[in-house]
């Protein structure tokens, strides 16, 4: 392909709106351009990359056995009804009517399509298992759409759904996909780590994210280097010692004028923030609850929603705060709060906890010398692990200190059980004639989020460093005088011995100083660079280089053993 046959527009400067590299990076390289908030087109070296990625997907997805559909992007509002996500998905769905004034969803996932689907086709144990998958444009009302392609409003995802006889039949189905991602990341030239996922209403052990690490990623993990146990922050355990506080006096109320948060107290009072119970009032199902935790942590919300068993937890707002403790937030405690009837909840780390500083239920009062066990209402069954987890803390598994990473959600696998295929009462006969529902599992990819994790995880000052499996050419042959017809012979030449063993070239054949071609081939990041010039060839050849090794000096090769040397340089990256 020549250069100046396709719409390519390199930039100088970063856009305004990009915060991490891998953003402005695919602008500045000509990959996509934008076009509102959350939505791109993908030019032409952008389309190339997002079908490499797509086409590594699909083989590893036919491999693993799964078959492939399509379904409508534009899904009949009765179908999220049913599975009453229409109401649950709020703002996030985007919705619309046809001119009969029928609502429609434009498709964020695919699940009761798919549900829908596999209730009307499959009726024996012998159609099942069965996974089916599909790639096709997402599209989710994002409250903040950025980082380019990472989170937009439009995405292109792999969505797939497995349907089995029986929740150890699902596991195997969970497996292939797991192990396929696996794959998949890998051949994309990606370090994606597989790691829990909180599971949602479904609870068990069945959801893993596929993390690429990069400090620009929304996510914390927390990983043990100790025994690779790896969770996302919304649900990596931790494991406490059993406390051996020593007794303490009565306790008493101590006036901490102006002093509301659990920093302005321990400056004031002098002493560490751990000392403290931190309270708050959170409203759960429309109930008060109380929720303690030390003073230097804070309240994982997914965790505790599951604790407390509720669908909607969100903090109480400040007349319920009052009504229900008798003060103000900065000043409530678990001790005789004005509600008697309020269930308080606990961190397990404070099982045992004596001599901590309280809120007093009093404005601006706290209280000194609790005994958690001896002043409140706090039962054994209260206690639980609530907190977010922290760098330093003791892993659940091995007892090793855990570290807190950040990283980019490229994939999700998730076991489903029998949610879906109840709603839509999605049955099938057994052998002996019985009926049975399905057991479901669900698998996506953000296929260009993907693309762009590359980005992020392999780019320097200059530009992309692609992996060769996903790069929009290959190589590229700058051809440094382009009028001279012994060069441009030998360019051309290269170019077809080169498609010939199947690799993906563009020449730079631009009226252009070297000085921007080389920086334009930096700034894409093609794999492998090759110079043709007249100096070069009186030299004795043509310069070829990886573009992940910019220090290394160029190598000059005679042109006839150039497609073997620049193969063998392809296998490498
Ligand atoms: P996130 O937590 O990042 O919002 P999610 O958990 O809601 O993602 P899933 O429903 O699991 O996403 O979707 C499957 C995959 O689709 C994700 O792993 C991610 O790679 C991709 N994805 C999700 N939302 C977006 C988005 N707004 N833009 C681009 N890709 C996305
Ligand atoms: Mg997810």
């Amino acid at each position: 392909m020549k250069w100046t046959k396709l719409m390519i527009q390199t930039l100088r400067e970063d856009p305004g709106d990009a915060e991490i590299d891998s953003h402005k990076l695919l602008v500045r390289a000509s990959l996509v351009k934008k076009i509102s908030g959350g939505l791109y087109t993908y030019l032409p070296l952008g389309m190339r990359t997002l079908n490499k990625v797509a086409a590594i997907v699909r083989e590893e997805m036919d491999r693993a056995g799964a078959q492939e559909i399509v379904m409508p992007i534009l899904q009949p509002a009765e179908l999220w009804k049913t599975s009453g996500r229409w109401e649950t998905m709020g703002p996030g769905l985007f919705h619309l009517k046809d001119r009969g004034a029928h609502e429609y969803a434009l498709s964020p996932t695919a699940e009761e399509v798919v549900t829908d689907l596999a209730k009307n086709i499959v009726s024996s144990y012998r159609q099942l298992p069965a996974t089916l998958y599909q790639i096709q444009w997402k599209f989710r009302d994002e409250i903040r759409p950025r980082f380019g392609l990472m989170r937009s409003k439009e995405f292109l995802m792999k969505d797939a759904y497995s349907f089995d006889v029986s929740l150890d039949a699902a596991d195997a189905s969970y497996m292939a996909m797991f192990n396929a991602y696996k794959r998949i990341f890998a051949r994309c030239g990606l370090k994606a780590y597989p790691v829990e996922a909180d599971t949602g209403d479904i609870g068990g052990k069945f959801s893993h994210e596929f993390h690429v690490l990069a400090d620009s990623g929304e996510d914390g993990i927390a990983f043990c280097d100790g025994c690779g146990y790896a969770a996302n922050l919304e649900k990596a355990e931790r494991s406490v010692s059993k406390r051996d506080d020593a007794p303490c006096p009565d306790f008493e109320e101590v006036h901490t004028p102006g002093a509301k948060t659990i920093d302005q107290v321990s400056a004031f009072m002098g002493v560490p923030g751990s000392a403290f119970v931190k309270s708050l009032v959170y409203s759960a199902d429309g109930t008060p609850v109380m929720v303690c935790v030390p003073g230097d942590r804070d309240v994982n919300d997914v965790k505790l929603r599951h604790f407390l068993g509720v669908r909607k937890l969100e903090l109480a707002d400040y007349e319920t705060v009052l009504q229900a403790t008798g003060a103000n937030a900065g000043s409530v405690g678990p001790v005789r709060p004005a509600c008697t009837a309020m269930r308080i909840v606990a961190d397990q780390s404070l099982a045992g906890a004596r001599g901590c500083i309280t809120g007093a239920n009093r404005d601006d009062y706290h209280l000194k010398n609790v005994d958690l066990a001896r002043d409140t209402r706090l039962a054994d069954a209260d206690f639980a692990d609530l907190v977010v987890a922290q760098t330093g803390d003791i892993c659940p598994h091995c007892g090793k200190t855990m570290a807190i990473r950040r990283g980019i959600e490229v994939g999700h696998v998730f076991k489903l059980g029998t949610k879906y295929a109840d709603a839509f009462n999605a049955v099938f006969k057994t052998d002996d004639l019985q009926e049975k529902t399905m057991v479901m599992g669900c698998y996506g990819i953000g296929i260009s989020r993907t693309l762009q994790a590359v980005i992020e995880q392999s780019h320097d000052k200059d530009g992309i460093i692609w992996p060769s499996a996903v790069a929009p050419y290959q190589v590229v042959i700058d051809l440094l005088d382009p009028a001279d017809e012994s060069v441009a012979n030998v360019a051309a030449e290269l170019e077809a011995q080169l498609e010939e063993k199947g690799v993906d070239v563009i020449v730079d054949d631009r009226e252009e100083r070297p000085g921007v071609k080389f920086k334009d081939a930096d700034l894409i990041g093609f794999t492998v660079r090759v110079v043709v010039g007249a100096k070069g060839l009186a030299k004795g050849g043509v310069e070829i280089k990886a573009r992940k090794d910019p220090k290394e000096a160029m190598k000059i090769v005679p042109p006839a053993e150039a497609p073997a040397a620049i193969l063998e340089l392809l296998a490498s990256c």
